[in-house]
């Protein structure tokens, strides 16, 4: 789990309240959340979601933690990742085959990044910290998988 807080201005008293966001992992899958809360007016909010979060949170993230790549290692297992591509994330197997040939196949939080590097496995993929890469461009793989 990762987690982030800041500070914002609470929609119904316009004071300081804090938000506090996270990635984590319920039952296999990437999940998200945000919790508004407000020490002046007691009003707290969640919002979450599973897979990749909105993009206002995921940036929060990126910034805090950094941008994080997953790699496959050269003599990744195909039959291995595609599988778990198409099962950890829900994608069909042609965007699976598609997102392969992607070095690296993934960009995105160190959660995240951490994340799919450990469902693929040690022999077939790592994490490494990133720099000047566009992480919108590769978070196409999750594009399709259950995003609310
Ligand atoms: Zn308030």
């Amino acid at each position: 789990m990762s987690d982030c807080l800041l500070n914002s201005v609470c929609s119904f008293c316009g004071k300081t309240e804090t938000i506090t966001l996270y990635e984590s992992e319920q039952k296999g899958q990437l999940i998200w959340g945000a919790t508004y809360n407000c020490p002046h007016c007691l009003n707290i909010q969640e919002v979450d979601g599973f897979g990749i979060p909105p993009d206002y949170i995921r940036d929060y993230l990126i910034e805090k933690f950094g941008l994080w790549q997953v790699i496959l290692k050269p003599h990744y297992s195909k039959k291995e990742v595609v599988s778990t591509l198409m099962k950890g994330l829900n994608l069909d197997f042609k965007l699976c085959l598609d997102s392969i040939k992607n070095t690296p196949i993934f960009v995105g939080t160190e959660f995240e990044a951490t994340w799919l590097s450990k469902k693929l496995g040690g022999n077939n993929a790592k994490v490494e910290a990133s720099c000047n890469v566009n992480y919108k461009k590769y978070s196409f793989i999750f594009s399709n998988y259950s995003r609310s």
